[in-house]
């Protein structure tokens, strides 16, 4: 896959909050404030139907759901049939446009235990007003005062990728509501295979591109900046992902009577997975960098303006020095990654602990490219 490079950019939200009380950022944002709580109970309607891409019934439902709240903002929906998925794509014309803006999104989410959740089970979305252990939860639907922006609702898919869903179509209500034209024609394309790897995007952008390209392409499906900034990112990455098995003996081995003498596949695997990398996080796989294009030095003066999140970040999840020490992680973002995430040899470490020589070892590696 073709590498493309990615640059993080928050960007200088204070120009918008200096506006002019009668601008069209003003008059919208004074409309989404006016309709918070009408906006969040249309989020929660969509976050209760649930959507693992594998129930069929679930995922029409979504699908469903979505051509009526597209209808309802005069958007042409139609729905392509996949071997998955239903992808939902719809397009709103622009009287006087000169070009056309396609924003993409995902319906489905990923697989989730119930027995995990705090709060309410996946689909019964809750704010949360404060955490563990007073644990306070809002029923918006008797909520008549302001909502507090740093509450946060517990719900699969609330964050991945529905949220930016309402979001965008509270926009398509605000600018309507504030009587401000669109100035592009507008397509969306819905997937609702996400997160199973999008097996049949392909093949839909391919059959369908007339219907769904533009003159810009922006994905609504990614992390906010931990500085809780807006994001933009210019570009994103691909990902492939490999699985390395190594064999040892035709089958498991006592470790007493053969250890040390039978080849160990775990230890062999070990070995290799780690010369694929240096004690800087610098892959060491040939030609792995070579079609990298350097960035700019503009581009590392914008990297270097987006407030540096990594001491907030490594205390949030408890580690104290990242793989390399010199490059911040937005320069990370733009070089391929490997990653080892899964590994496993003689039954698993949460397996029966037999003493054996395992006849063989696997690891499951993604690498973002
Ligand atoms: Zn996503």
């Amino acid at each position: 896959m073709k590498l493309k490079w990615l640059l993080g950019l928050v960007t200088m939200v204070s120009a918008l909050g200096a506006a002019a009380p009668d601008d069209p950022v003003s008059r919208v944002r004074a409309w989404r404030e006016q309709h918070e709580k009408q906006i969040l109970l249309e989020l929660f309607d969509f976050l209760k139907l649930p959507n693992v891409a594998t129930n069929k019934g679930d995922i029409e439902r979504n699908a469903q759901a979505l051509t009526r709240l597209l209808e309802l903002r005069r958007f042409l929906p139609d729905r392509i049939a996949t071997a998955g998925s239903p992808v939902v794509i719809a397009e709103r014309r622009a009287a006087a446009a000169r070009r056309t803006i396609t924003f993409y999104f995902h319906y489905d989410g990923q697989p989730v235990d119930p027995a995990e959740w705090t709060y309410e089970p996946p689909f019964s979305p809750v704010i949360v007003a404060e955490h563990e252990p007073a644990g306070r939860t809002i029923t918006l639907s008797s909520w008549n005062d302001k909502i507090d922006p740093e509450w946060r609702i517990y719900g699969r898919s609330s964050s991945d990728d529905k949220s930016p869903i309402i979001a965008f179509l509270a926009a398509i209500d605000g600018l309507e509501n504030a009587n401000i034209p669109l100035t592009s024609n507008v397509r969306v394309v819905l997937e609702g295979d996400e997160e199973a790897g999008s097996p049949s995007l392909e093949t839909v952008v391919r059959e369908h591109g007339g219907r769904i390209g533009g003159d810009a392409l922006i994905m609504v499906d990614g992390p906010r900046h931990a500085s809780g900034r807006p994001t933009l990112f210019f570009g994103a990455r691909g990902i492939m992902s490999a699985v390395i098995t190594v064999y040892g003996p035709l089958r498991d081995l006592h470790s007493g009577n053969y250890g040390n003498w039978a080849p160990n596949p775990a230890l062999a695997l070990a070995k290799l997975l780690a010369s694929m990398k240096d004690d800087e996080g610098r892959v060491t796989v040939d030609g792995f960098y070579d079609d990298v294009t350097p960035l700019t030095a503009e581009e590392r003066k914008a990297i270097e303006e987006i407030p540096d999140v990594a001491p907030t970040l490594m205390q949030t999840f408890g580690f104290s020095k990242p793989e390399n020490q010199t490059d911040r992680l937005e320069l990370r973002h733009n070089l391929p990654t490997l990653n080892i995430n899964a590994y496993e040899a003689g039954g698993g470490v949460g397996g029966q602990g037999r003493t054996v020589i395992p006849a063989s070892a696997s690891a499951r590696l993604d690498l973002r490219l």
